[in-house]
């Protein structure tokens, strides 16, 4: 890659808040050296840079193959392959299938849970599970009575974690932080009109605030310029207890569905 192609690419990592790229192999027509490092770049809310990112030089022309991120063209299909066989964090070792995302692919709304649980890492489809069912509910039965025709299919579902955490833990940081590049592009190729992250690790890693999903939620923010909603996850809603976060929920879902869909 040229010197100029490089600087673009990785002030685009840069721009959608991913902080660390992961080296591939190099591919035939790129050098050959094993000594490439790649850049560190500006997290979300940190402090702007106002140069590009700085790749490591060793004395010869660094030996450097990016994942084929393309700001303009990037695709699902291109993204599901640059994720391959992933092993780039502990997540693989225990996993049964990789959790891309299903639904619609020019959906106008995007929901992004935390990670898959036993279900879906034995079908390999998100929120297909006990809280899967809640969700479809929620979107299909708010929908209808809302008046919007509307079923699960025509949105889209996906995950901030494609791998399912042992035991479903939460994902650490730095899980997250791997697999949040693969989320944003799968945000960026299908440019919805609006998301809703389902509690608090999407909460966190689409918009970087740490306080509790009760604060955040049902409030319109941002990410990348794409209205963002935090709501509940549809497991906290499972709980016998929570009559008050249902009807929030409830409202949560009837204010998005309204936004993108009258
Ligand atoms: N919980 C999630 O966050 N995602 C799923 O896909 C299933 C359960």
């Amino acid at each position: 890659m040229k010197p100029d192609d490089l600087r673009r690419t990785l002030e685009f990592y840069r721009d959608i808040g991913v902080k660390t790229l992961y080296r591939q192999p190099a591919t035939a027509n790129a050098h050959t050296t094993e000594t490439s490092e790649v850049a560190e770049v500006k997290q979300p809310g940190a402090a702007p840079t106002t140069s590009a990112p700085v790749v490591a030089t060793p004395a010869e022309q660094p030996a450097m193959s990016l994942p084929p991120l393309a700001p303009s063209g990037d695709t699902l299909p291109r993204i599901l392959a640059d994720i391959g066989d992933c092993r780039r964090c502990r997540l693989h070792e225990g996993r049964n299938k990789i959790v891309f995302g299903v639904g619609n692919e020019r959906s106008p709304l995007v929901f992004v849970g935390e990670g898959p649980g036993a279900d879906e890492d034995e079908q390999g489809i998100p929120f297909v599970g006990r809280a899967g069912q809640l969700l479809t509910q929620m979107i299909e039965g708010t929908a209808k009575k809302e008046g919007i025709e509307l079923l699960r299919a025509d949105v889209y579902i996906c995950n901030v974690v494609k791998c399912r955490p042992p035991g479903n833990r939460a994902p650490e940081p730095d899980e997250m932080e791997i697999c949040g590049q693969f989320l944003y592009r799968q945000l960026l190729a299908i440019a919805p009109k609006a998301i809703c992250a389902l509690g608090g690790t999407a909460a966190r890693a689409l918009t970087g605030r740490k306080e509790g999903v009760t604060k955040l939620r049902g409030k319109w923010t941002d990410w990348r310029g794409i209205p963002l909603i935090v709501s509940y996850h549809p497991s906290y809603l499972l709980r016998p207890y929570n009559q008050d976060a249902k009807r929030e929920a409830w409202e949560d879902l009837k204010k998005v569905l309204h936004f993108v869909y009258d």
